[in-house]
C-alpha cells in the first residue's frame, strides 16, 4: 500500500533497543540527525531521527505522526552519528539513550528555554572613570575580580567567574555599577582567549614534539611523563600546530583535573573561541557550547568526559590529559569510557590523539607496548625540580593516633616548622569507617545495605557511603547493651582532628565531597593554600591531581593497604596510581619533597616495585600478573550485572542468561555470584562475568543477550545491566 505520509525512523531514549517508524509531515524539514517530538506510550518524548524515506514493516494505520519536529538542520552530523552508532553497539546500549546521553540536559526537554542569565559576559570598561576605580580601596574582593578581568583581555563567562570566584554575583553587580566593567553576551557561550607567548620548550619536551609532528592521520600517542614534566606545554604546542590549520581542538580532563588554573592557562595562550563545558556552566550555556561547537565556532572545546560527543566538524586533534582517570569510565546508564571512544572517534577522522598521563591506565602502557600507540616519555620535570623521595613507614604494632604514627607526625614537624606545607592523603571521608563494639564485636550495619555505617562528625552521626541513609548513632551496643563502642579506624575527619591537637597554631584544611559539598568551597580553600595562609592539607582523591602547590615539600599517605589486598584486581593499579599523583604534589618549585607512606605490609612487592622502580617498574610487574591470570589487557571481560528487591531473582535471571552461551573453547563464564556488595540500597546485586581471550569472541554472546535476554521471563523481576569493559566489579 502506498504511503501518504513519509516515515521517518528515530531512536527513542527508552531502555528497549530497537528504533522506531514515525509518520512526517511531508512540508516539514527532517534531515537525518535532527529532534522530533513523538509520543511513546503515553509520554511525549525527544527522539533523534536516524533515518528518512524508510518503507516500514509497520503497517501506515498503525503509524503514529511526529508530534513536532525541534530542530530543521542536524543536530548531529553525520560523523557523530557514525561514531554513536558504534558506541551503542560496542557498548550494547540502546541507540536512543546513547543518543540522549550525548545530548547536552537542555536539548533533551521538549521546551527549548531561553535563560535570561544565558550567554553572559563580563569585560573591562576601557575608559572607565579614575575616580570609579580609586573608590575600590575598601572592596578587596571588587578589586580582585576587576584585575582578573582585566588580565583576560577579552570577556569572560560569568560562570567561569563564579567557577574561579564563589560569591562572585554581588561584587560583580557592584563593578558594573561604578562603571567599571560591563556585560557583554558571549555568542554561543564561547569565550574569547588572548594570545600569549609560550615558554622555550626543554629539550626533553622538543624532542617529544618533534616527534609528534611528523605523524599524520590517525596517530595515537602516549605521552608517559612524570608530573610537572611539562605535558601541558606538548598539548599546547600541538594545539597550535592544529589551530593554524583552522582545525578544531577537543581537549578532555578528568572531572577533577578541569581546574580553574588549566582554563586560565588554555585562555591566557589561544586567540581562540574556547567553549568550557565544565560543572557550573548553566545547561542552557552547556547546549549553546555545543551548538557552537557543532556549527564549527568554537575552536577549542575543554570538557569532562560527555564533551567526547562534542560535534566538531573541523576536528583536528583529541588530547586525553590524566587518561588513567577513573572518571572518564560512566558508572550507569550507557557505560562508555570517554578515552576509547576518543581513540574511536580519532580513528574515524584520521586525526592524531594524545593520551597523557603520569601513571598510564595498564590497558594504555599495553597497547604502547604493541606498537599500536607510539609512547613518549619524560622522566624529568620541566622546571629542573628534583622528584620526591617516597619511603614506607612501618607501622606494625605502632600505636596510631587518628589514623597517624607517631614517626609520620615527627616527619612532618620540621616541614611546618620551616613554614611549608604537607599534606595527608586519606582515601577515605567521614570520621572512622565503623563504630565497633569493644565487648562483643558487633558493628553497626546499614540496614539497606552488606557494609557498616561511617561514622560523621565525631561519634554523633552513621553515614552509609552506600546507599545515603543517616541516623543517630547508638550510645549502647545493638547486640549486647555495652556502652563501649568506639570507632574503629580513621577517615579524613578524625585525621584532621588530630592534626589540629598535634599541632594547635596550624591552620588545618579538609578537603571531601563533605567539606565541599557548598558551592565555591574548594576554590575558596584552595585560595588560602596558595596564599600559604593554610598549611596542613588533609584530604581524599580530591587532592591528587591538577592543583599546583608550590610550597608543599610533604606528603603522607595513610592507607596504602587497602589497596593491596581488595577483591577488585585494579586495586593494586590505583594504589599506584593514587600514590603517584599525590606524590607529585610535593617539591614542585625550587623546594624538595618528601613522601611517607603507612603501610603494614612493607615487603608487599608491588609495594617494593614502586618504590624501587617507580610507577614504570610497577605497571611492569602488574603487567606480568594480569597476563599470568588473563586479566585485562591480556583478557577482555563483560558484566552482566542484576539486581531486585528479592534475593533469588537476579540469580535466576543469571543463570537463565549463562544457559544461552554456548561455552568452552576460549570463552569463560563465571558466575552467577553475589556482587562483593551482595545488598545495597535494599537491593540484591548479582552478576555473571564473561571471559575471552580475544574480544572478538566477546561481542556475538552480547549481541545475542542484547535480543534474548529481554525476553526470559526471569527478566521481568529483576533490573539488569551489561558493562563492556568494567571498572569495578
Ligand atoms: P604536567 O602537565 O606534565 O604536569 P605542566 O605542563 O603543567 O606539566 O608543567 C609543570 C610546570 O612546569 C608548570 O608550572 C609549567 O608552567 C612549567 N613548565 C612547563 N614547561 C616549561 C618550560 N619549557 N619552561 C619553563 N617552565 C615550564
Ligand atoms: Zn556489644
Ligand atoms: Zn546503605
Amino acid at each position: 500500500m502506498e504511503q501518504d505520509y513519509p516515515v521517518i525512523r528515530v531512536a527513542v531514549p527508552v531502555p528497549l533497543y530497537g528504533t522506531f517508524d514515525y509518520l512526517v509531515d511531508p512540508a516539514a524539514s527532517a534531515p537525518v540527525g535532527a529532534r522530533v517530538q513523538i509520543r511513546f506510550g503515553r509520554r511525549p518524548l525527544v527522539g533523534v531521527i536516524v533515518a528518512t524515506d524508510v518503507e516500514s514493516q509497520v503497517a501506515p494505520d498503525k503509524l503514529k505522526p511526529v508530534l513536532r519536529v525541534l530542530d530543521d538542520t542536524p543536530l548531529f552530523d553525520e560523523a557523530l552519528l557514525k561514531l554513536l552508532r558504534w558506541t551503542a553497539r560496542y557498548y550494547h546500549h540502546p541507540l536512543g539513550d546513547t543518543l540522549a546521553t550525548a545530548l547536552p540536559a537542555a536539548l533533551r526537554r521538549t521546551r527549548t528555554d531561553t535563560e535570561s542569565t544565558r550567554n553572559r559576559g563580563w569585560q573591562a570598561v576601557a575608559d572607565a572613570p579614575a575616580e570609579a576605580e580609586a573608590a575600590l580601596t575598601r572592596a578587596p574582593r571588587q578589586q580582585e575580580l576587576l584585575a582578573a578581568i582585566r588580565a583576560a583581555g577579552n570577556a569572560v563567562a560569568h560562570g567561569t567567574l563564579l567557577a574561579r570566584f564563589p560569591g562572585a554575583q554581588r561584587p560583580l553587580n557592584a563593578l558594573a555599577e561604578r562603571g567599571l566593567i560591563e556585560a557583554v553576551a558571549l555568542p554561543g557561550g564561547l569565550e574569547t582567549g588572548t594570545a600569549g607567548t609560550p615558554p622555550a620548550l626543554t629539550s626533553d619536551q622538543q624532542d617529544v614534539v618533534d616527534r609528534l609532528r611528523t605523524a599524520s592521520g590517525f596517530a595515537p600517542a602516549l605521552i608517559e611523563g612524570v608530573t610537572g614534566s611539562g605535558k601541558t606545554e606538548i598539548y599546547f604546542q600541538r594545539m597550535a600546530d592544529i589551530l593554524a590549520t583552522g582545525r578544531q581542538v577537543l581537549f578532555l580532563a578528568p572531572e577533577i583535573g578541569l581546574t580553574p588554573q588549566l582554563i586560565d592557562r588554555l585562555r591566557s595562550r589561544f586567540a581562540a573561541a574556547i567553549g568550557v563545558l565544565h560543572s557550573q556552566r548553566s545547561d542552557g550555556e552547556r547546549a549553546d557550547v555545543w551548538k557552537a561547537a557543532g556549527a564549527g565556532e568554537a575552536d577549542i572545546v575543554i570538557g569532562t568526559r560527555s564533551a567526547i560527543f562534542t560535534p566538531m566538524p573541523r576536528l583536528g586533534l583529541i588530547i586525553v590529559d590524566e587518561e588513567h582517570d577513573g572518571s572518564y569510565k560512566q558508572g550507569d546508564g550507557l557505560r562508555y569510557h570517554a578515552r576509547d571512544v576518543a581513540l574511536k572517534r580519532a580513528q574515524d577522522a584520521a586525526i592524531p590523539i594524545l593520551l597523557g598521563s603520569a601513571t598510564p591506565a595498564l590497558e594504555t602502557l599495553h597497547n604502547a607496548r604493541a606498537g599500536r600507540f607510539v609512547h613518549h616519555k619524560l622522566v624529568r620535570r620541566a622546571t629542573g625540580a628534583a622528584l620526591p623521595a617516597i619511603r614506607l613507614i612501618d607501622i606494625r604494632s605502632r600505636p596510631l593516633d587518628g589514623g597517624l604514627s607517631d614517626p609520620l607526625i615527627n616527619r612532618i614537624r620540621p616541614h611546618l616548622e620551616a613554614g611549608n606545607q604537607v599534606m595527608i592523603f586519606i582515601n577515605r571521608r567521614g570520621f572512622a569507617p565503623a563504630l565497633f563494639c569493644h565487648d562483643c564485636g558487633w558493628s553497626a550495619p546499614c540496614h539497606r545495605c552488606d557494609a557498616p555505617m561511617t561514622v560523621h562528625g565525631a561519634m554523633s552521626r552513621l553515614v552509609c557511603h552506600h546507599c545515603g541513609s543517616t541516623e543517630k548513632a547508638p550510645t549502647v551496643c545493638a547486640s549486647c547493651g555495652s556502652e563501649s563502642l568506639i570507632a574503629l579506624g580513621a577517615g579524613t575527619q578524625r585525621v584532621a582532628g588530630a592534626l589540629r591537637s598535634h599541632f594547635p597554631d596550624v591552620a588545618v584544611a579538609r578537603f571531601d565531597r563533605d567539606s565541599m559539598a557548598r558551592k565555591g568551597r574548594l576554590e575558596a580553600q584552595l585560595a588560602d593554600v596558595a596564599s600559604g595562609k593554610t598549611q596542613l592539607l588533609v584530604g581524599t582523591q580530591m587532592l591528587a591531581k591538577g592543583h599546583d602547590f608550590a610550597r608543599l615539600t610533604c606528603v603522607g599517605v595513610l592507607d596504602v593497604d587497602g589497596g593491596l589486598f581488595s577483591a577488585d584486581f585494579r586495586a593494586t593499579e590505583h594504589m599506584a596510581q593514587v600514590v603517584t599523583q599525590v606524590a607529585g604534589r610535593a617539591g614542585r618549585a625550587d623546594r624538595p619533597g618528601e613522601v611517607w607512606l603507612q603501610t603494614r605490609n612493607p615487603e608487599h612487592p608491588m609495594l617494593v616495585r614502586l618504590l624501587g622502580g617507580g610507577y614504570p617498574g610497577f605497571a611492569e610487574a602488574a603487567l606480568a600478573e594480569r597476563e599470568a591470570t588473563a586479566l585485562p589487557p591480556y583478557g577482555h571481560l563483560a558484566l552482566l550485572r542484576a539486581e531486585a528487591h528479592e534475593q533469588r531473582y537476579p540469580h535466576d535471571f543469571l543463570a537463565a542468561a549463562a544457559e544461552t552461551i554456548p561455552l568452552g573453547g576460549e570463552l569463560a563464564c563465571w558466575g552467577p555470584v553475589p556482587a562483593p556488595m551482595a545488598r545495597r540500597a535494599g537491593r540484591y546485586r548479582a552478576h555473571l562475568l564473561l571471559h575471552a581471550s580475544r574480544r572478538a569472541l566477546l561481542h556475538p554472546v552480547l549481541d545475542r543477550w542484547q535480543t534474548q535476554l529481554a525476553e526470559l521471563p526471569a527478566a521481568r523481576r529483576v533490573r539488569w545491566s551489561i558493562d563492556v569493559d568494567p571498572q569495578d566489579l
